[in-house]
């Protein structure tokens, strides 16, 4: 039987090694010089891999999420060990992000390409693929320069939209519509946020710790604490980035918060009040806090003068106003998103075997999926796992 593999990222070399374990004639096609170009650039060229945290509720979708039965299964520990089995070691970090011990992304994909090459996958690069057709028993693939393939099985692993600058694409899902396969919007997600910078003009460069709240219509449409970098265009950092994709969604008037009263001890408040004849400037018990940037800035946003002799009555207001609020102009665009949401409908999609409903001997894995994870190891891991499930499941 012959597999044909449509992407060689790390969803397409997953299914790749699986499918090579109970047939011979496996090929990837890629449209980049080397497999894994993405996986090269994760991670800040670490690679964050996966994380030990994940679980079936660490994950969206643009629609519903079905594949909760699969990421039960194929957990941390079940990745960790297929790793350790391929000769590929981690490490994690004390909040569970998991890395390669070369903390080298581009190590990790000429690793997993020369393991495919040893196991006799076959391996076209620089070749795109633009039409898939069922003929009798046999899909044929189109690739760009005309040519027409014939394989008994394919597994779709082709990615989404974010990064284009690596020759990412969607174009393929095209292919699925004559199938009676249904594509969702795709729009960026774990991207930056553009904001009006009317609170924040003070802020650019400073990183900070903080809860951000997101309100559609003065209503929170979502909340995240976590690290964020002011931008001289809005807010970067995964602690925004996770909240992107809900941007897309929100439909009235889209506000962003960023609020440091709940990552404050409440021990600050007692001592603050407790030793206010010791303090001698409003700035002064902020500084064990914030960042100086930011409590001038909060001071200026209520008309306070930080560097003023310390009065209980100047601490208060600054103390109930520890928070910037920005109207939202959107998301950075897919050359800055980490992914993309949409893609497949997951309905005509079987949720055990990633199989196609309609069309089968046709299977689906990564991003292509109507699935998304939040920043520090998520996507990879159900790229992986999602790879891994096609790659067992041809029949
Ligand atoms: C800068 C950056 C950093 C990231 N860091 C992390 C991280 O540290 N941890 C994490 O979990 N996630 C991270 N992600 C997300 C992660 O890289 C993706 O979720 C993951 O790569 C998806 O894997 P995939 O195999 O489904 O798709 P891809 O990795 O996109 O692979 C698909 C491949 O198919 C090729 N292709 C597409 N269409 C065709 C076609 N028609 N014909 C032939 N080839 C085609 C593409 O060029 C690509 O090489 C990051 C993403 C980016 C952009």
């Amino acid at each position: 039987m012959k597999i044909g593999i449509i992407g060689g990222g790390p969803a397409g070399m997953f299914a790749a090694l699986e499918a090579s374990k109970r047939f011979s004639n496996v090929t990837i096609f890629d449209n980049n010089g080397f497999l894994g170009r993405k996986l090269a650039a994760t991670g800040a060229g670490r690679c964050n891999l996966t994380n030990i945290n994940v679980k079936p509720n660490s994950y969206r979708s643009y629609e519903n999420f079905e594949f909760g039965d699969i990421v039960q299964k194929y957990d941390y520990f079940f990745l960790q060990q297929y790793f350790e089995e391929l000769g590929l070691f981690t490490y994690h970090t004390d909040d569970g992000w998991v890395y390669p011990l070369s903390n080298s992304a581009i190590n990790t994909a000429t690793f997993l390409e020369e393991i495919l090459i040893k196991r006799g996958v076959l391996i076209n690069l620089n070749i795109e693929v633009i039409d898939i057709l069922h003929e009798k028993t046999q899909f044929i693939l189109v690739s760009s320069s005309g040519k027409r393939l014939l394989f008994d099985r394919i597994i779709l692993a082709s990615g989404g939209k974010a990064y284009p600058q690596l020759n990412a694409s969607d174009k393929i899902l095209n292919s699925l519509i004559h199938f009676g396969h249904k594509l969702l919007p795709a729009f960026p997600a774990l991207a930056p946020v553009l904001t009006s910078k009317d609170q924040t003009k003070l802020l650019n460069g400073v990183k900070c710790y903080a809860a951000i709240r997101i309100f559609n219509d003065n209503e929170v449409i979502g909340t995240e604490i976590g690290n964020i970098i002011f931008t001289d265009w809005g807010i970067n950092g995964p602690g925004v980035m996770n909240l992107s994709h809900l941007i897309h969604k929100g439909s009235g008037n889209l506000q962003i918060q960023i609020d440091f009263i709940p990552v404050t001890p409440q021990l600050f408040f007692e001592n603050s009040i407790k030793n206010e004849q010791e303090l001698l400037k409003l700035e002064t018990p902020f500084l064990s806090l914030l960042n100086k940037k930011i409590i001038y800035q909060l001071a200026i946003n209520c008309d306070l003068n930080p560097q003023k002799p310390y009065s209980s009555s100047d601490f208060k207001k600054l103390m109930s106003h520890l928070y910037f609020t920005e109207n939202v102009l959107g998301t950075r665009d897919f050359h800055f998103s980490q992914i993309s949401t949409g893609a497949i409908k997951s309905l005509h999609i079987n949720s055990e075997s990633l199989e196609s409903k309609l069309r089968p001997g046709l299977y689906f894995a990564g991003e292509i999926l109507d699935v998304f994870g939040p920043c520090g190891g998520y996507n990879l891991h159900w790229a992986f796992i999602s790879g891994i499930v096609a790659g067992r499941s041809i029949k």
